[in-house]
């Protein structure tokens, strides 16, 4: 009999797993504890704007080579857009002083050596210090290795990590900052070109990776919580649904793709990050100035980045833990003061929307890294993933889908391999 795999979570681990398993002609089911799939990455009908938006902007840069391999596996990699090199327009609320910094193609950054592409009001020289970044012990933080002072960090350093690493940069893991780095920065431009969702993060990383797992003979069970897992001494035995009891033949396994809270609650004793951040978004119902950029970065704001879509303005702010409990039109009011004085858009707030993600990622601290689990557990027919398990990166879509590819080959590893 051919051996089915229980995927529990339809978030991008989950569905990356599914994905892989599936190619390999493996029975799969996904079961997803809520209506919709995506998790944490998905679109969603706002009635206070009366629009379908995003649970928060997503930003994927062209050196997220496991993502774009999703994309391009389940034919939805034209739906990014982004431009043709690596180029980042910045504004300084404070100076009213702006910027592109337009990084070099190749791995040698002649960018640092050129003032147009450059950070304004930095020097060649300053980037030295990023080498200290590159290596450095996992039990470090960012501030314990690099002075978190100056243009460079306050201009580069800053929003690239917060962005990043959803946490205030001085007290993130330096080893999760160096992982970006070395796969951005240190990369070259060619891995640093953002990446923007067209069309909106369901109808490009989910609904197309749903239809490829029905073509493909998956069954993707919604509104199906997992609520208990029954164990055996060395494998998992059964699934508790609630209303219904899976038991898992001899070859069946499990991947269990939840958040850290949710896979401590089914799995006791389970060493998982217990520390968050938030990440808040604001949306804006308005058509953007006809030169907005994509995406523009903005420094000595409230305001992050601000990006363009069509009939709408985003906004995003990281580690955003200090305005969860600002009231939310006083909020919406202070965002949109910051993004009418850099668009030049009038004064008069728009209809608007703000999306507080209070657990958006674990915090990036090292000590909360120290708590990531690997994919394996003591029962063989249990894996984890996640982008919370210890993925050697931050909590990001390439870390949740990297972490979905690594259970799905080790499930094809002991299959292979039977102890
Ligand atoms: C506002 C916001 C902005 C972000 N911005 C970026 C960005 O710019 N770039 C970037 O790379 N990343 C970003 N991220 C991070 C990215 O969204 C996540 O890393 C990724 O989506 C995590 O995927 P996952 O599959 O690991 O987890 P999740 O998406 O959390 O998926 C877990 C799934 O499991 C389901 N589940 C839970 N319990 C059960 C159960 N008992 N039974 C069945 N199902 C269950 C949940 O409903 C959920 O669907 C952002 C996140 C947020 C919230």
């Amino acid at each position: 009999m051919t051996a089915t795999i229980h995927i529990i979570g339809a978030g991008l681990a989950g569905l990356s797993a599914a994905l892989k398993l599936t190619a390999r002609g493996e029975h799969v089911i996904v079961h997803e504890a809520t209506a919709f799939a995506g998790g944490r990455c998905r679109s969603y009908h706002d009635a206070s704007i009366g629009m379908t938006i995003d649970n928060g902007n997503h930003l994927l840069l062209s050196g997220n080579r496991a993502a774009l391999d999703y994309l391009r596996e389940v034919g939805a990699e034209q739906r990014l857009i982004g431009p043709a090199a690596a180029e980042f327009q910045f504004i300084d609320l404070a100076s009213r002083e702006r910027w592109t910094l337009r990084f070099n193609d190749g791995r040698i950054p002649w960018w640092i050596f050129d003032p147009a592409r450059r950070v304004q009001g930095t020097r060649a020289f300053d980037y030295a210090a990023l080498a200290r970044l590159l290596w450095p012990p996992a039990e470090k933080t960012v501030g314990d290795i690099i002075a978190c002072k100056g243009t460079l960090y306050w201009r580069l350093v800053e929003p690239l990590l917060l962005a990043a690493l959803n946490i205030d940069p001085p007290r993130g893991s330096a080893k999760l900052a160096a992982a970006v780095i070395r796969e951005t920065l240190a990369a070259g431009g060619r891995a640093c070109r953002p990446l923007i969702a067209r069309d909106g993060l369901s109808a490009t990383l989910i609904e197309p990776a749903l239809s490829t797992l029905q073509q493909r003979g998956a069954e993707v069970r919604l509104e199906h919580q997992l609520r208990a897992i029954r164990f055996g001494t060395r494998r998992v035995d059964a699934l508790d649904f609630g209303g219904e009891t899976i038991a898992l033949a001899e070859e069946d396994a499990v991947i269990l793709a939840v958040p850290p809270y949710a896979a401590a609650s089914l799995i006791r004793g389970l060493n998982v990050p217990t520390e968050f951040r938030a990440i808040v978004n604001a949306h804006f119902r308005i058509e953007p100035p006809a030169d907005q950029p994509p995406i523009l970065g903005v420094i000595n704001g409230t305001v992050e980045w601000i990006f363009a879509f069509p009939g709408r303005l985003s906004v995003t702010i990281s580690a955003g833990d200090r305005l969860i409990d600002t009231p939310r039109e006083e909020l919406a009011k202070t965002i949109w003061a910051e993004v009418a004085s850099v668009t030049g858009l009038a004064a008069e707030l728009p209809a608007w929307q703000i999306v507080r993600e209070r657990r958006a990622t674990f915090a990036a601290t090292p000590a909360q890294d120290a708590k990531r689990p690997g994919a394996q557990t003591a029962w063989r027919n249990l894996l984890l993933a996640g982008d919370w398990t210890d993925t050697g990166l931050p909590a990001t879509i390439e870390g949740a889908i990297r972490s979905g590819n690594r259970a799905a080959a080790l499930f094809a590893d002991r299959k292979a391999k039977p102890s």
